[in-house]
């Protein structure tokens, strides 16, 4: 478990804060998602968590032990998956692997097979430099799970990544969540959060706007609507209709009642959709 209370950041010479009093929860065996836009906070505040930033103000607790007290082995029990992937560009995504397995002690799993789960077995021996985008995020989401860590922090893992790429790696995700693993997991993607996360924290401008599941928030936040398309004198009419409204309700009970429609359809609100009503922007920006 990973408890988050009070954390406030300030870059040196900022005017204020980048990530303001944001307390959360990540319980063990489940994935919690910091979602907001680009600038609003997420790699601070896992930078805060894995030591690379130091602690200004809050408290932060790995399995109730305080971050602070923390010395090395806590490195043995963080996997790392950063947003701008830091690999040795001369060397070969295996031999990136590894290097980095002899970081550690302890039992460390297949370099080869994770490359392989992650879709780099072909470019196992080419040298990192030359991998794409894509290719060099899938090189540190797998090096990060090589040592086995208890607490996995991914920063944007699915960037740069195509659709079925993407699939992979939610799904590998998902198998480490089903082995207990907890994590942490930033995205501006709304789609992986909604995807991935038990718990999803929305963040702008460095504070946590709501903080829930990606379907109790939609429950709190989003408004339900049906969408009907019917045709009228050959024409074909949408109508979108809400069944909180009691004319909508009775209007829904007539078309339905008549069978007078050809598709209907239930519109959940998106998590882009929540963001925007909570904070005025959207996450694309
Ligand atoms: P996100 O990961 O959500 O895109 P960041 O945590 O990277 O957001 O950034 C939050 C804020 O802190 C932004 O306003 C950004 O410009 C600022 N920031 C990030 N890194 C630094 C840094 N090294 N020095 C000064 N300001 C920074
Ligand atoms: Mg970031």
């Amino acid at each position: 478990m990973i408890e988050i209370q009070n954390l406030t950041f300030t870059y040196a010479g900022a005017d204020s804060p980048a990530v303001r009093d944001v307390g959360a929860t990540a319980a063990t065996g489940t994935i919690f998602g910091l979602l907001g836009p680009s600038g609003a906070g997420k790699s601070t505040i896992q930078n805060i968590l894995i030591k690379l930033l130091p602690m200004q103000q809050g408290s932060v607790r790995f399995d109730g032990v305080e971050l602070a007290t923390q010395g090395r082995e806590f490195f043995q029990q963080v996997g790392v998956s950063f947003e701008h992937p830091n690999l040795f560009p001369k060397l070969t995504g295996l031999e990136n692997m590894h290097a980095f397995a002899g970081l550690y002690t302890g039992p460390m799993r297949d370099a080869a097979s994770l490359l392989d789960s992650v879709g780099l077995g072909a470019s196992k021996d080419k040298l990192a430099g030359d991998y794409s985008k894509g290719m060099k995020q899938r090189l540190v989401f797998a090096r990060s799970l090589l040592h086995d860590p208890r607490f996995l922090f991914l920063d944007e893992p699915t960037s740069g990544l195509d659709p079925a790429t993407v699939e992979i790696i939610i799904e590998l995700i998902r198998a480490e969540r089903d082995k207990g693993k907890t994590i942490i997991l930033t995205t501006h993607d709304m789609r992986v959060a909604d995807a991935l996360c038990d718990v999803i924290g929305l963040l702008h401008d460095g504070k946590l706007v709501a903080c829930d599941s990606p379907r109790e928030l939609k429950l709190a936040h989003g408004q339900h609507a049906v969408k009907l398309e019917r045709r009228e004198n050959g024409k074909l009419i949408a109508e979108t209709l809400f069944p909180e409204s009691e004319t909508d309700r009775a209007r829904l009970a007539a078309l339905c009642g008549a069978a007078d429609f050809e598709t209907m359809h239930s519109q959940e609100a998106t998590l882009a959709d929540i963001f925007i009503k909570l904070t005025g922007q959207g996450l694309a920006a």
